[in-house]
């Protein structure tokens, strides 16, 4: 058991003769290199400069995002090429004391009982212990592997955008995303991510005075990924959507909403749950009794609530903007377009296959905007629910439906790379377990524009990635770099 706070190079001089010394040692020269996401150019460089003097063929893409390449022969025997991956750029996060300048300052990696921290940073395991093995394995010259496609990308931990630009050449037919965060597990499968955004124009700007402000508020929110599928968080700017649809020129209920609405604000990010929606319009009828629905929402989305109640219009914050908008549209769209999971996943990975996220609505001079994430991780059905999203707006009169993201990774079970990290993983580590996630990884997007190779990603185990209690557990890189090595040696 390492001892209590030694910094990594004391630590480095006790363990030499360990098979991780190489991947620390790595690590450690790679952290005297500020690296933060869209700062990458000198990693990059220093990589290159690596492969150089070893004699090996590399290339960096052309674009504007670098990403390296590293070509290595075979020496095992073996014709095939199997690609390691790994993102060279680390979330830069420190306590609020700390003085550290992550465009100049080295970060300072330290071992704290059987793990290894940063001083006041986060320390950049993820996705630098990935980096460092690949450099180990560019070191090392008696090491067995086929041939080599060692990869970093760049500017991966704000929206895979490394990944999504590579353009570089591989022949790879396997390929090991080192950026996993769970020394146990295999992953076998991301989603893809578009992001969405639509205009409902507004057809004059509204003058009203007295205003009826409906509030939904204290849902839960969350990911939008990983949280889809709870249905009890509930997406309020979607039920923002039933309730207008629900008590338009209905005298049966309580709340008449006959005339246009004039705000609609709610969520904060596209890739977040919405919390909150609040709508004001300018009413014909109002009775003030809502009870019941108050009580409905509560009991299925999580305590959350539902207040409506008169105000002056001259209370409002200057900023809200009050544009008349036609109700028909906007309601439609916001009844059409379901929020939560609209596939379930196929496989025993993930319980999520598909699903939308209606994240945020604002009112502008333009009209109103809605902007959502969707992710997959089947293609056609992919195509499928994006394209009844796409309907839902154009039919409704919503202008310029923009959509930007990347391709998925549908998991699978049962081909050769992932037995072999079965079999190898249950003899170096331990129980393996096998899981796919309903988020976005590298993989999604190199798999979108490299299809038919094997994938899998592995990692050690990291606690509290992005932010400054970051830690890698030690025991964990050293299974992490054997299970890397066993499976290069037999493929
Ligand atoms: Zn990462």
């Amino acid at each position: 058991m390492p001892k209590t706070n030694l910094d990594l190079v004391e630590f480095l001089e006790g363990i030499t003769a360990s098979e991780s010394y190489p991947v620390w040692q790595e690590f450690y020269r790679i952290s005297q290199i500020p690296r933060e996401s869209g700062n990458e150019d000198k990693i990059i460089e220093y990589i290159a400069s690596r492969a150089k003097t070893l004699g090996l063929k590399f290339r960096i893409d052309e674009g504007e995002k670098k990403n390296l390449v590293v070509y290595t022969p075979s020496t095992n025997g073996s014709s095939d090429t199997v690609a390691l991956q790994s993102h060279v750029d680390m979330v830069c996060e420190k306590e609020t004391s700390s003085q550290h300048n992550f465009l100049t300052d080295p970060i300072v990696p330290y071992v704290s009982d059987s793990f290894v921290k940063a001083q006041g940073t986060s320390l950049g395991a993820d996705d630098g212990i990935g980096v460092a093995v690949e450099l180990a394995i560019m070191e090392s010259g008696d090491m067995l592997h086929p041939n080599l496609e060692l990869l970093f990308t760049v500017d991966e931990e704000t929206g895979l955008k490394g990944a999504q630009a590579m353009k570089l050449p591989l022949k790879a037919k396997y390929l090991i995303n080192l950026d996993s965060e769970e020394v146990d597990t295999i992953t076998v499968g991301c989603a893809s991510a578009w992001r969405y955004k639509a205009i409902l124009p507004g057809t004059a700007p509204a003058d009203a005075k007295k205003l009826l402000e409906i509030a939904l508020s204290d849902f839960p929110g969350g990911h939008s990924g990983v949280q889809i599928h709870e249905t009890k968080r509930g997406n309020p700017i979607n039920i923002m959507g039933y309730l207008l649809s629900r008590y338009q020129n209905d005298s049966d209920h309580h709340i008449n909403i006959k005339n246009n609405f004039l705000n609609i604000t709610g969520g904060t990010k596209m890739n977040a749950i919405p919390r909150d929606c609040t709508v004001l319009v300018h009413p014909e009828a109002i009775y003030m009794s809502i009870e019941e629905e108050a009580k409905r929402i509560s009991e299925h989305f999580d305590g959350a609530k539902l207040n409506v109640r008169m105000i002056d219009a001259d209370s409002l914050d200057a900023s809200q903007t009050m544009m008349t908008m036609h109700p028909e549209q906007l309601r439609n769209a916001l009844s059409l377009i379901h929020s939560g999971v609209l596939y379930m996943g196929t496989t025993q990975y993930c319980p999520v296959e598909t699903s939308n996220n209606v994240g945020v609505i604002r009112t502008t001079n333009d009209g109103v905007t809605i902007e959502g994430m969707f992710r997959s991780s089947n293609a056609y059905r992919e195509q499928m629910a994006l394209d009844s999203i796409v309907r839902a707006f154009k039919s409704n009169h919503f202008d310029g439906v923009e959509l930007t993201g990347y391709s998925g990774w549908e998991p699978k079970s049962d081909y050769r790379l992932l037995n072999m990290a079965v079999d190898h993983g249950k003899r170096i580590i331990g129980d393996m377990k096998i899981s796919a996630i309903h988020a976005g990884l590298e993989c999604g997007p190199i798999n979108g524009a490299y299809p038919g190779m094997q994938i899998i990603s592995i990692g050690p185990t990291i606690i509290g990635p992005h932010s400054p209690d970051e830690k890698v557990e030690i025991r964990s890189v050293e299974k992490f770099y054997n299970l890397v090595h066993a499976l290069l040696k037999d493929l």
